[in-house]
């Protein structure tokens, strides 16, 4: 009974009996064809930040590698919400080559690049057991050999993003949530910042915020999956 709870032996999207997530449904995760500006949507080369939308951005650059939609969606609720976390590295290593190599290539650009993951409060990391964020960073980090370090501090537990049903919400929500850990120094530092998902990008922003204002020189976002809201 108590390893069910921890071990779900049904497959999260279609309830077949085996896997966490089933090769048919591991099969249908859509891959992210075209990279966008974190801003505006719109098309944009390795996600590269359009320069007139700097302007409204504290992130220079955001990748993430499948879409938020179908049994993509379901996968990402699941390594949320229950422990399905060896899945991470499972979806992760059915990525083409090619999608490793961008990531890789993107990478190789920056001197002095740090992986820091997107924190949880305290209270939540501890409910939950984990955070999804910190397994991410830790495959990101085997792919670009780049390492990880946990410099960000959630302070504020706040409501859940997904909850709040405007980009303007979501931004007001997050406002103040992160700050910069004692002894961390970031200036002239590249930060790759890591999470699940980002949808409106108010949570990434926010830490990419602080992040800068500490000095950071460039803030870079990489995520397992992007939805648009
Ligand atoms: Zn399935
Ligand atoms: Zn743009």
């Amino acid at each position: 009974m108590l390893l069910h709870m921890f071990f779900p032996s049904k497959c999260v999207t279609c309830g077949s009996f085996g896997k966490v997530l089933c090769v048919s449904c591991k099969n249908s995760i859509k891959p992210v064809t075209q990279d966008s500006c974190i801003v505006c949507y719109r098309n944009s080369i390795n996600g590269q930040t359009h320069e007139i939308c700097k302007k409204t951005s504290f992130i220079d650059n955001a990748l993430a590698i499948i879409k938020y939609t179908g049994a993509g969606r379901d996968w990402i609720g699941v390594i949320k919400y229950k422990r399905a976390y060896s899945t991470i590295s499972e979806v992760v290593s059915i990525f083409p080559q090619s999608w490793i190599q961008k990531f890789k290539k993107i990478t190789q650009y920056y001197t002095n690049a740090l992986i820091v993951p997107i924190p949880l409060h305290k209270q939540r990391e501890k409910a939950r057991g984990f955070n999804q964020s910190k397994k991410i960073a830790k495959e990101f980090s085997k792919i670009t050999n780049i390492p990880t370090s946990c410099v960000l501090l959630r302070v504020i537990n706040t409501p859940q993003q997904a909850k709040q049903p405007t980009k303007n919400t979501r931004k007001e929500n997050i406002k103040g949530a992160f700050i910069l850990k004692q002894g961390q120094v970031v200036k002239n530092k590249t930060i790759i910042l890591i999470d699940d998902l980002y949808t409106s990008g108010c949570t990434a922003q926010e830490a990419a915020k602080i992040l800068k204002i500490a000095g950071a020189k460039t803030v870079l976002l990489f995520t397992l999956a992007h939805g648009k809201v």
